[in-house]
């Protein structure tokens, strides 16, 4: 990989900004098409944003199709990573459980037959058949449930770093601790990138991929991207597995809450949407013990035998949010060569494989060949024609 020290290419033919999970499976696939000659910029080193504090949960009950379908593609990329990308993905298998309230029990068979209908395996599930399924778990009589036996979680680090090495080995280039500071234009068309250390790459086609960071670089260009950060939480608890030896992967809208194994000992959770609007440069990166009680308390609630589980320690980290809670994947309207992939709004890890296809695809074949993203323009803000989910408990679909 480049290093901030080595020389940047004077010309390439895509470059990318942001080195997260997105921007090295985007090179990533625009190598598989014939097009090595990129560089992906990343201010910091792989996986430093959104992507590297992920749960990284690989779930498919969403409340739409194009979601729901984009998550199934990744899913078979996931669990059979080596043979499909090389590398490890680190996907592990543990069945997914979504809880909800009798209130959205609608929205769960809305949900669950669109499912089907895609071909995804997940069914409404008993009480009794969740007692044989994940003894562990507590479902209460206000309560209905889902499953789907093929979901699990992956590590991101080993997803993004694996990409980017098979993409090195293509020939296409990283730059780290290389931060883009504008993209420059001829007209209305993309012409070249310049780097903080004073480098200029020309290139006729740029993706934007750089997270939250992506609203000042498109600002830039005259582009206002409606994204907003909100900071989400996730703390690490010991598991006694004496009593609770494994469990499924579970989205408990019931309690606005997630957890997943993490290992053969330890479960995670993801909680706590903070209100304030952090500044990405700069927002408390721990954990609020205050949200870090709560949560346990929702977790224990949900498995009894991990009331008294004892907390190892989190981070904080920053989801990208849209005012649909759902990304924004096009070519910027009125810059020809200028591409965003941002917006994930808490759930674009799951996604990134079918994603990253689609956009290469979008890019070089000026269609995507699996997927119809027409749901996710950018135009669709202004159109009113926002997605819909059936749940107040937005990031869980
Ligand atoms: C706490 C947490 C839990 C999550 N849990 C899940 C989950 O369970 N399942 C799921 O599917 N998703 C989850 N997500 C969301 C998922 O992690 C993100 O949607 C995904 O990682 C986004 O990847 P990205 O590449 O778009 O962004 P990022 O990973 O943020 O990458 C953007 C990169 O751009 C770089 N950058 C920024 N500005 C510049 C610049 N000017 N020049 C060069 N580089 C720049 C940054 O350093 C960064 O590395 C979670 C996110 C968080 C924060």
């Amino acid at each position: 990989m480049t290093s901030s020290s080595s020389p940047l290419p004077a010309t390439a033919d895509v470059v990318i900004i942001g080195g997260g999970v997105m921007g090295c499976a985007i090179q990533y696939h625009l190598a598989q098409l014939g097009v090595p000659n990129t560089v992906v910029l990343e201010r910091s080193v792989l996986a430093a944003g959104s992507t590297g504090r992920s749960q990284a949960i690989c779930r498919m009950h969403y409340s739409n199709p194009v979601t729901t379908e984009l998550a199934w593609q990744s899913l078979q990329v996931f669990s059979d990573f080596d043979a499909r990308v090389g590398g490890q993905s680190g996907f592990v298998g543990t069945g997914y459980l979504v809880v909800v309230e009798d209130v959205d029990a609608a929205g769960l068979e809305r949900n669950v037959a669109m499912q089907q209908e895609l071909g995804v395996p997940a069914s409404l599930i008993s009480a009794d058949d969740l007692a044989r399924l994940a003894p562990s778990i507590r479902l209460y009589d206000d309560e209905r449930a889902a499953w789907e036996p093929l979901s699990g979680y992956a590590n991101p680090y080993l997803v993004t770093t694996s990409y980017a090495q098979r993409s090195r080995e293509a020939g296409a280039q990283i730059a780290l601790r290389t931060s883009a500071s504008a993209i420059e234009l001829d007209g209305e068309r993309v012409q070249a990138v310049t780097t903080t250390n004073g480098d200029r790459i020309a290139a006729g086609t740029v993706i934007v991929a750089a997270g939250p960071w992506s609203k000042p670089l498109l600002a830039g260009v005259g582009v206002n991207v409606p994204l907003i950060p909100v900071r989400h939480q996730v703390a690490t608890v010991a598991r006694p597995v004496e009593r609770v030896p494994e469990h499924p992967t579970v989205g408990d809208i019931s309690q606005s809450f997630s957890f997943r194994p993490d290992g053969s000992a330890f479960t995670m959770m993801g909680f706590g949407d903070d209100p304030e609007t952090p500044n990405p440069d700069d927002y408390p990166e721990g954990v609020d013990p205050s949200d870090a009680t709560s949560a346990l308390h929702r977790l224990g609630r949900r498995v009894p035998g991990l009331a008294d589980s004892y907390y190892r320690g989190g981070w904080s980290g920053l989801f990208t949010t849209t005012p649909d809670w759902h990304p924004i994947l096009d070519a910027i309207p009125g810059i020809t060569g200028l591409y965003c992939a941002i917006g994930f709004s808490g759930h674009g890890f799951k996604l990134s494989p079918a994603i990253a296809k689609a956009i290469a695809e979008l890019i070089v074949e000026n269609r995507p060949r699996d997927i119809d993203l027409t749901p996710l323009r950018y135009a669709r803000f202004a159109e009113n024609d926002l997605l819909q989910s059936s749940y107040r408990y937005r990031v869980l679909a």
